[in-house]
C-alpha cells in the first residue's frame, strides 16, 4: 500500500473521522456507493438485479474482529439466514467470510466450527462459501481453519493476496484442496518484511501468480481486480484454458467496465457488501483511491 493509503488508514482511525463518516449525511452516501445497504432484503435486491445482467454475487455481511463470543455467534446467525435467502430468491451466488468476524482472534475453534456450519448450510442450498483474507497477523491462521473446513466438506475456496510474499508457498498448501482461489492484490498496511511496497512488485506478483493459478485446470482461480493492465494478462491466459474460472470486481467499483466485460460474456462475480458494519470496509475503499476521498471531502465541505 502506497504512502496515501496508508495515511488514509491512519487518519480513518481517529475516533473523530470516524464519526464524521459515519454520522454524517457525505458519509453515509459514499458508503452507499460501496456497499448494497444495511439489510439482506437489500443485498438480495442488488444480487438479483446483478444476476439479471449476467453477473453472479458473493453476499459479504459486514463486519469483523467482533469483541466477544455472543457477536460472533450472531454474526455466523447472520450468514445462514444469508444463504437460506440465497436459496430461497434462487440467486446465483455464495457468501463472503471474514474468520475475525466469527471469533478467529480470541476463540479460533468457535470461528472453525461456525465455518463448518456455514459450509454445510451452503451446501444444502447448492452453493459455496469463500474465506477473505485479513491481516498478514493472521494469514496462518486463516489458512489452517480454511483447509479443516474444506476437507471436510470440499465447497469452500480462499482469497490470497500478492502483495505478501509468503503467497506463492501458501498456494503449495492451498491449491491441492481444491477449492476456488480469489487473487486480490491485499488491501491492509503492511510491514516491508512480509509484503512489497511498490505498485510494480505487487501487479508484478499478481501477474506470476494469475500464471500459475490459470495454468493449472484443476484449480478454479477467481481473479479479483479492476485493473486493466491485470485483467489484460488473465484474458490472455484464459484464451487458452480449458478449465473454469472467474474475474471479480467490487459493488460499485468501475461498473462501467463491469458492463462491458458482462455484454462480452466475460465470467464476471460481483462482491456485494451488505449491514450496518461498514466503516472499515469504507475506509479501505478510500485507502485505494485518492478519488473516493475528495468526493467525501468536496460532499462534506457542501454540506
Ligand atoms: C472481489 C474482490 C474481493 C476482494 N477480497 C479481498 C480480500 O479477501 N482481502 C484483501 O486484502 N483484499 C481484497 N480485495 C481488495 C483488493 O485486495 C484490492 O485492495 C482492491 O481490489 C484494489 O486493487 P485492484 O486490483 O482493483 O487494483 P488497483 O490498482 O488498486 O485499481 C485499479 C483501478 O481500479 C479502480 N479502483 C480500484 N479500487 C477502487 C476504489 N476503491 N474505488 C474506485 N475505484 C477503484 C481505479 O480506477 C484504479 O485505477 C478484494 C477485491 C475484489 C475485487
Amino acid at each position: 500500500m502506497n504512502f496515501f493509503g496508508r495515511a488514509v488508514l491512519g487518519v480513518t482511525h481517529q475516533k473523530l473521522v470516524r464519526n464524521l463518516i459515519t454520522d454524517t449525511r457525505p458519509g453515509r452516501a459514499l458508503s452507499r456507493r460501496f456497499v448494497a445497504g444495511e439489510t439482506l432484503d437489500e443485498a438480495i435486491t442488488a444480487a438479483v438485479d446483478l444476476n439479471a445482467k449476467g453477473a453472479s454475487v458473493s453476499l459479504d455481511h459486514l463486519g469483523e474482529h467482533v469483541a466477544d463470543r455472543t457477536q460472533a455467534i450472531a454474526a455466523r446467525d447472520d450468514y445462514l439466514a444469508c444463504l437460506d435467502a440465497i436459496g430461497r430468491h434462487d440467486i446465483d451466488g455464495n457468501i463472503s467470510v471474514k474468520l475475525s468476524q466469527l471469533g478467529m482472534g480470541f476463540d479460533d475453534a468457535l470461528a472453525a466450527k461456525s465455518l463448518d456450519a456455514l459450509a454445510r448450510r451452503a451446501l444444502d442450498v447448492g452453493t459455496t462459501v469463500s474465506v477473505d483474507m485479513e491481516e498478514s497477523a493472521v494469514t496462518g491462521l486463516t489458512i489452517d481453519i480454511y483447509s479443516g473446513a474444506q476437507r471436510a466438506h470440499g465447497n469452500l475456496g480462499l482469497a490470497v493476496q500478492s502483495y505478501l510474499h509468503r503467497t506463492r508457498q501458501d498456494l503449495d498448501t492451498i491449491i491441492p484442496l481444491g477449492g476456488h482461489v480469489r487473487l486480490c492484490k491485499g488491501a491492509y498496511a503492511e510491514p516491508e518484511d512480509v509484503a512489497y511496497q511498490s505498485r510494480a512488485e505487487v501487479d508484478s506478483s499478481f501477474d506470476r501468480l494469475t500464471h500459475l493459478l490459470m495454468s493449472d485446470p484443476d484449480v478454479k482461480p477467481a481473479i479479483a481486480s479492476h485493473d486493466a493492465d491485470r485483467l489484460e494478462v488473465a484474458r490472455r491466459l484464459a484464451a487458452g484454458r480449458s478449465g473454469p474460472y472467474e474475474y471479480q470486481m467490487l459493488y460499485g467499483v468501475r461498473t462501467a467496465l463491469q458492463d462491458q466485460m458482462l455484454a462480452a460474456a466475460e465470467p464476471l462475480r460481483v462482491y456485494v457488501p451488505y449491514g450496518v458494519a461498514w466503516y472499515p470496509y469504507l475506509t479501505r475503499r478510500m485507502a485505494e483511491r485518492p478519488a473516493n476521498v475528495t468526493f467525501f471531502l468536496r460532499a462534506a465541505f457542501r454540506g
